[in-house]
């Protein structure tokens, strides 16, 4: 497993020196060393976790924006059981992304499995430059997705102003 924090402190919820010095500096979060901790506690009963590339984890307004290696995302997504589990570590929720990824991909990645058809730079009243995304198919009360908080983590996580508009519109 590779965290962002050293295996041993993950291991014994501790920070040594060097982490400590990191975090006062902020090249870590303390949502780095939390999530660091929760991978590594799960990681003791299942060898998929104990795989794991643990990137970075953002704490935005509750969210927990979870940066995995691509294949670590797969594995996860094959598996209920382990959302489940990782998710059951977390007050919030969770988003996973993959690491060092394009803003595309990411906006992609806090859809899935819902299909993004484009995301396009558009100009919005006033010259600001927006991000369009279009979402398939149509939005109904049972779509699982808060688009609010979606357009609140791009910005924080990205910096970038995002539109989300579906496929077919309600009528
Ligand atoms: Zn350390």
């Amino acid at each position: 497993m590779k965290l962002p924090i050293c295996d041993f402190d993950a291991k014994n919820s501790l920070l040594c020196m060097q982490c400590e010095n990191k975090l006062q500096e902020g090249q870590l979060s303390q949502a780095d060393v939390d999530a660091s901790i929760k991978l590594a506690k799960l990681a003791k009963e299942n060898s998929d976790i104990d795989k794991f590339t643990l990137h970075s984890c953002k704490e935005i307004d509750g969210n927990y924006v979870i940066a995995l290696s691509k294949e670590d995302i797969m594995t996860i997504r094959q598996s209920r059981t382990l959302y489940r589990q990782l998710q059951d570590q977390f007050t919030g929720k969770i988003w996973l992304v993959e690491a060092e990824e394009n803003d595309k991909k990411f906006i992609e990645d806090m859809f899935f499995p819902t299909k993004i058809l484009s995301i396009n730079s558009v100009w919005a009243p006033g010259g600001i430059q927006k991000t369009k995304a279009i979402v398939s198919g149509k939005w109904t009360p049972r779509f699982p997705i808060n688009t609010e908080t979606v357009i609140q983590i791009v910005k924080n996580a990205r910096n970038l102003d995002i539109e989300i508009e579906f496929e077919h519109k309600k009528r």
